[in-house]
């Protein structure tokens, strides 16, 4: 779960590190698919992920996309998140930030990520009154986005989105 290499290292010089550690061959087809996996801040789910990487590179194949997926979140590099999408999407920012939240909007999906001390120290507390010790905690917010509220629709509304060919 946890990776033994230096946690101030960015997520992707750790990934690299972890792929070198456990003999695993760094391939271009790796570097690729990590590059964009962590190349921004944006939660993604494994096609788009697959057809970002061969926008750079022809040759990912989609089973090294999923491969590649499932180690970087057995090393604790990456974490599937479910905020309510047609798949499940891949968030990552736990590495860096292994303690935030989400807020979801109810129609156009959007996603806004947000921490709150307050919380980490309530969770705290109420987990330790039941005898637990939190070992990962996400919380996840349903909300209207403000354009949503505003004008009472998204400008990227799901309903205009969702319905994508699946292969
Ligand atoms: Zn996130
Ligand atoms: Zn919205």
């Amino acid at each position: 779960m946890t990776s033994p290499v230096d946690s101030s290292m960015t997520p992707q010089a750790r990934a690299y590190e972890t792929m070198r550690t456990q003999g695993l061959r760094f391939t271009s087809q790796r570097k690729t698919i990590t590059e964009v996996a962590f190349g921004n801040r944006e939660h993604f789910s494994a096609e788009s992920l697959l057809a970002r990487s061969r926008r750079r590179n022809p040759k990912v194949s989609r089973a090294t996309v999923y491969r590649t997926l499932a180690f970087l979140v057995r090393a604790g590099l990456l974490r599937q998140v479910d905020l309510g999408q047609s798949s499940p999407l891949y968030d990552p920012n736990f590495a860096e930030h292994p303690r935030h939240g989400h807020f979801v909007c109810v129609d156009c999906r959007k996603i806004i990520e947000f921490h709150d001390h307050c919380l980490d120290v309530r969770e705290s507390i109420v987990t330790k009154d039941h005898g637990f010790s939190p070992r990962r905690v996400s919380l996840q917010i349903e909300a209207t986005c403000d354009a949503l509220r505003e004008k009472g629709t998204c400008p990227q509304s799901t309903r205009a989105v969702r319905p994508r060919p699946k292969k």
